[in-house]
């Protein structure tokens, strides 16, 4: 693959890169159809990297379908799609790691210790190399999103990452290969998820600031729901240092140039799901 993109670098290709853990959906597919607009080659990357996944968690029996995969991908305008295996992306004798602090204390990082060392870890592997121009995240993993892209600030990797929005089903719920592990009826109840995000944010419009009230509002309404297992947060903070958010008049968004994050965590039955809005407080004070 490296020797494929240095050759592509060469003949003053472009390269777009989406890195992914496969079975595809259209939220995927939005950020190669993205990377194709913006670049002249597009390379896909499928590989469920085991480092990110903790113990109890979903690794061995992350959905899988490869052909189908590549078929959507060639579709949708890859014009490779890498898929290394575990022993190539981690050899015997392995032992390098890449973490970016603070970051990754909080939200999904206090309830997943180490995923996203393993997420950087690995996505500095594949940016090494797939040596790309761009590379095209989706902002459903917000979190990941913000790291990666300190990551490769603080580091100096020459490329820039895209951030791409969130697709949605009709019902508004977040796209997610995760979705699969759903029941119906779990499927169906997932949408409190987003109902929960588009409640607050127009409790926010409404003229409410203070958002321990509305945190302590919303976690009762998911709680309250029987098919949520359990609420690991429903959190507002400051979209670009990740700042815990209890008013929004005492916060100075100004500061640091940025909006409010209102970002949530569930699990409905065993599946974990993650949901988030960034919120233009620019266009409400
Ligand atoms: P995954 O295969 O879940 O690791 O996701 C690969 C990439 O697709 C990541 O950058 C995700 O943020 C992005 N992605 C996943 N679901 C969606 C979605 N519903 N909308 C936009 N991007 C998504």
């Amino acid at each position: 693959m490296q020797d494929i993109s240095l050759s592509l670098r060469k003949q003053n290709e472009t390269i777009g890169f989406v890195p992914t853990m496969g079975y595809l959906h259209k939220g995927h597919i939005s950020l190669i159809e993205k990377a194709k607009k913006d670049c002249t080659k597009v390379i896909l990357s499928i590989f469920v990297n085991p480092t990110q996944f903790g113990k109890g968690e979903d690794y061995e029996k992350y959905p899988k379908d490869l052909n189908r995969d590549k078929i959507l991908a060639e579709t949708a305008g890859s014009d490779y799609v890498f898929v290394p295996s575990v022993g190539e992306m981690y050899a015997e004798n392995f032992k390098a790691s890449v973490k970016v602090k603070e970051l990754d204390f909080v939200m999904c990082g206090s309830f997943r210790p180490g995923h996203f060392e393993g997420v950087c870890t690995v996505v500095a592997k594949l940016f090494n190399i797939a040596l790309p121009h761009r590379a095209y995240f989706g902002l459903k993993d917000y979190q990941q999103y913000l790291i990666i892209k300190k990551m490769v600030e603080d580091l100096n990797f020459p490329l820039q990452i895209v951030g791409c929005p969130i697709i949605r089903e009709d019902d508004g719920v977040a796209m997610s290969s995760r979705n699969k592990y759903l029941s119906k009826s779990e499927r169906k109840n997932a949408a409190i998820l987003v109902e929960c995000l588009n409640q607050a944010a127009n409790l926010i419009k409404g003229g409410f600031t203070n958002l321990e009230d509305i945190h302590n509002t919303m976690c009762e309404k998911l709680s309250g729901n029987p098919y949520v297992s359990k609420v690991d947060y429903f959190d507002f903070r400051d979209s670009e240092t990740l700042e815990n958010i209890s008013s929004i008049d005492k916060h100075d968004f100004k500061r640091s140039g940025s909006n409010l994050l209102i970002a949530c965590a569930i699990r409905i039955g065993g599946t974990r799901l993650i949901d988030n809005m960034v919120f233009d407080i620019g266009r409400v004070t």
